[in-house]
């Protein structure tokens, strides 16, 4: 029995589920929210009950401590023995790292040389990171990088027609994120297909709050629609995905603002929320329309043309795809959203059953037996994924 722990920690929260491996069940999970702020909320699942704690939580370290004394309490664990590894989420693994690894010092460093890259995820990455390494000194750390399955695209897909010292010196490329999810996903549907990953192209539509494409051709991504940040891409719940770059210094001039205040703007509160007025969350979206708001309508069809512009691009780049996948929040649950992007690329030969695609969060396959591309939700599990890179690790 091998118990893995897989950390996701943000800014204020930390998420966290421990498994049991190799048979990827679920033993508990759970969230800390609200560190270093007052009221801060300890969350923790078990057997279907969810047990909920209100205390002051002043930073991560402390947040790792009660966590995993609660583990104890609860009788989860006998003792902090039985964990054998914990995978971290990190969000940023620069232009050197290409596939999960054990975080020592060398590493750690390395990951500190390059925050500036993702300042809001990496720096509270790398503190989840060490508040665990100093309650579980002896445990291996593992780290899972939503960028390292992007390490195969090739340079015309990576690079941006910028001077080449922008390349050379700052590291500005086009990295991707989402990648634990496109490669769980992806894989998954190969496997589906009863094919190797090595056999299939599949394009895969992660579409939660944040949201990406990417062009799976025999299981190694070769583009994806995020870039150099979580910015680029599709439109998504607050954020805007591409717009001209000259749009920047143009709304600076006009409202006056510094280019870090316009691209907070770009970031929180453009996409759905920019375009609709009404809400980041795609449900309001979906029930606001459904009253006749245009412009939540419209907040749906802008996101929907510009994931079908993807589709049909990667389609074409790879010489054809053998499924569209969907999943995250709203490609595992919405069908409307699913039913707009494929009617959008019929030219494709893709015809989506309506029938089929009336469901939420199961793995399905919603395409007709006719459609020349297969089309499948196949929810998405980067727990699971962290949990197996860590364990091949260990
Ligand atoms: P992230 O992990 O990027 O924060 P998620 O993958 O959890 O985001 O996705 C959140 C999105 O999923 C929200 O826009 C939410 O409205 C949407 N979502 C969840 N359930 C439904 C549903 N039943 N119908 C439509 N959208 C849904």
């Amino acid at each position: 029995m091998t118990k893995i722990m897989a950390v996701n920690a943000g800014s204020s929260s930390l998420k966290f589920q421990l498994l049991e491996m190799p048979e990827e069940k679920t033993i508990t999970s759970g969230i800390v929210e609200r560190i270093g702020m007052k009221k801060s909320v300890f969350s923790i699942k078990l057997n279907g009950d969810k047990l909920e704690e209100t205390l002051d939580i002043k930073d991560h370290g402390v947040a790792v401590n009660i966590l995993l004394n609660k583990l104890l309490e609860l009788k989860i664990i006998a003792s902090f023995d039985e964990i054998l590894g914990v995978g971290h989420r990190v969000v940023h693994g620069g232009s050197k790292i290409a596939e999960s690894i054990v975080l020592n010092e060398k590493e750690i460093s390395y990951l500190e040389s390059i925050v500036d890259l993702a300042p809001l995820h990496l720096g509270p990455n790398l503190t989840g990171i060490k508040a665990f390494k100093e309650v579980l000194p002896n445990v291996k750390h593992v780290g899972v990088f939503d960028t390292a399955f992007h390490h195969t695209m090739p340079e015309e897909s990576f690079l941006y027609a910028v001077p080449w010292d922008w390349y050379e010196r700052f590291q500005v490329r086009k990295y991707g994120f989402h990648g634990t999810s496109h490669k769980f996903v992806s894989d998954r549907c190969a496997e589906i297909m009863g094919k190797k990953p090595e056999e299939v192209n599949v394009i895969v539509c992660h579409i939660g709050n944040g949201a990406s494409i990417c062009a799976v051709k025999g299981g190694h991504s070769v583009d994806t629609s995020m870039g150099f940040t979580p910015l680029e891409g599709i439109p998504m719940g607050t954020r805007s995905g591409n717009v001209d770059p000259a749009v920047v210094e143009f709304m600076m001039t006009k409202k006056n603002k510094k280019a870090k205040e316009i691209t907070n703007i770009l970031n929180k509160q453009s996409g759905y929320l920019g375009v609709s007025g009404v809400s980041s969350d795609s449900r309001d979206l979906v029930a606001e329309s459904a009253k006749g708001n245009h412009r939540a309508q419209l907040a749906i069809d802008v996101q929907a043309k510009r994931i079908a512009d993807y589709i049909a691009s990667y389609y074409v780049y790879m010489g054809g795809a053998d499924a569209i996948v969907f999943t995250a929040g709203i490609g595992e649950n919405a069908k409307s959203t699913r039913s707009n992007v494929i009617n959008r690329v019929k030219a494709l030969g893709v015809e989506i059953d309506e029938e089929r695609n009336d469901c939420r969060g199961v793995e399905r396959l919603i395409s007709t037996d006719e459609s020349k591309v297969k089309v499948y939700v196949i929810p998405t599990n980067e727990e699971v994924m962290i949990a197996r890179d860590t364990l091949a690790l260990l």
